[in-house]
């Protein structure tokens, strides 16, 4: 029992339980390795429109501070608690590790539903949050980024807010910022992006070819519609799609173009059409090349995994397998490749790497190096599991996760205990 345990703490917990059996980590350095550095919980009163003050409860777990400063995004939504968030910034940990970036992992974020707020209150309650947050983080100590109901403009807040405090402009404090205010090229696409390549690999590597091949995407957030505008560039066919609003499924296929303009308009999927309308939870087990859930967490489950019939699972949301659905995915490896979240979700926290250099540096580099550089990164950690997936007959996730605990493992082993 601890603070966090929760359904989301138990399933990171159980996860990395079959890494440290696979590792043979000892019991003592288990509870080091998974039990997060510090966790801050605030309380942020916002003045709302309606003249009452609002208090909403914000967080931050930071999860290991051996590798550098930690790192990881800061989500908006209703139902969060802090087991979510730690779970979510030990994935952050394994992320960083795995394609080596010099971080540990974090998460923050604030119990409130984004979309009921107007736009003066949002901004009440992200300006709130990173004020109360100011003792606890800094460029070299913890840097926030876009999650889950976040956007650029709550990150150009953030960064406002921060700097009005230390009297001079620190772009380095958050990722995902505008461009204009010190963002990096290539960060509001970087994740889809990045699902869109490793999926790309992978195709490579099961022999499929693109321009027959056809994707489901759930969730058209920030990751769901990026990665769907970078499958159909790569001529992959989008039939189905879907948001918390509305699913829809047409073997004929989506141009994601008309979609991304109907949610630039709309703000969701809702009203889209109404003849190629599914129930969400039939979307995710109809038969596709790449299916690729791109939204919350827990959505392939034990009910779901023994009836997906997709080549390819490309988890662009963070933990959207369970571990229950995993132990089936794992019989059904030879159908089905599971290419985990913190791999195929990796582009964007390796762009927010770039972006903290680039502002450390007050140098800025273009588009195209960022993605090639992007890119080079995650081929070299694909083909690094897939090494491993083949030599130790183990899941993808399995071999991934062990290379990001590893290389955290080391680090402390390295810097030993103080005092
Ligand atoms: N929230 C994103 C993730 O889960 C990005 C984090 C970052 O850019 O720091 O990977």
């Amino acid at each position: 029992m601890s603070i966090y345990t929760g359904p989301v703490f138990e399933m990171a917990c159980r996860q990395f339980e079959t890494i440290a059996d696979h590792l043979s980590i000892p019991a003592d350095e288990r509870r080091h390795l998974i039990m997060p550095k510090r966790s801050v919980t605030v309380s942020c009163p916002v003045a709302m429109d309606n003249g009452e003050v609002a208090v909403f409860q914000g967080y931050r777990v930071q999860h290991h501070l051996t590798l550098g400063p930690t790192k990881g995004g800061i989500r908006f939504s209703a139902d969060l608690d802090i087991g979510e968030v730690a779970a979510l910034a030990i994935w952050m940990s394994w992320k960083c590790a795995l394609v080596g970036l010099p971080y540990g992992g974090a998460k923050g974020g604030v119990t409130v539903d984004p979309y009921k707020l107007s736009k003066r209150e949002l901004e009440g309650v992200a300006r709130r949050y990173m004020q109360e947050m100011i003792p606890f983080v800094g460029p070299r100590t913890d840097v926030m980024a876009p999650d889950m109901g976040t956007n650029e403009q709550i990150m150009a807040w953030f960064m406002d807010t921060y700097s009005m405090y230390q009297g001079n402009t620190v772009p380095e404090i958050v990722t995902g910022k505008p461009v204009a205010l010190g963002g990096t090229e290539g960060r509001r696409e970087a994740t889809g992006r990045g699902v869109a390549f490793v999926a790309a690999l992978a195709m490579e590597h099961l022999s499929i070819d693109p321009n027959n091949a056809t994707a489901i995407v759930q969730g058209f957030g920030n990751v769901g519609s990026n990665t769907a505008l970078e499958l159909a560039a790569r001529g992959v066919k989008i039939i189905g799609v879907s948001d918390h609003t509305a699913a829809y499924y047409d073997p004929a296929g989506f141009d994601p173009h008309v979609l991304t303009r109907h949610v630039a308009q709309h703000g969701v999927l809702k009203d889209f059409s109404t003849q190629s309308l599914i129930d969400p939870n039939d979307l995710l087990t109809q038969r596709c090349d790449i299916l690729a859930p791109a939204a919350v967490e827990r959505v392939i489950t034990e009910k779901n995994a023994g009836r997906l019939q997709c080549r390819i699972l490309a988890e662009g949301a963070n933990g959207p397998t369970t571990p229950d659905a995993d132990a089936i995915l794992d019989q059904r490896r030879d159908e089905i490749l599971v290419l985990p979240d913190i791999l195929c979700n990796a582009g964007g926290v390796v762009v927010s790497y770039f972006e903290w250099v680039q502002d450390l540096q007050q140098y800025f580099w273009d588009e195209k190096e960022i993605t090639d550089k992007m890119t080079s990164i995650l081929g070299r950690a694909f083909h690094q599991i897939l090494a491993r997936t083949i030599r130790d007959k183990i899941s993808m996730r399995t071999a991934a996760t062990a290379i990001g605990v590893k290389r955290v493992r080391l680090a402390k082993q390295q810097r030993g205990l103080f005092p």
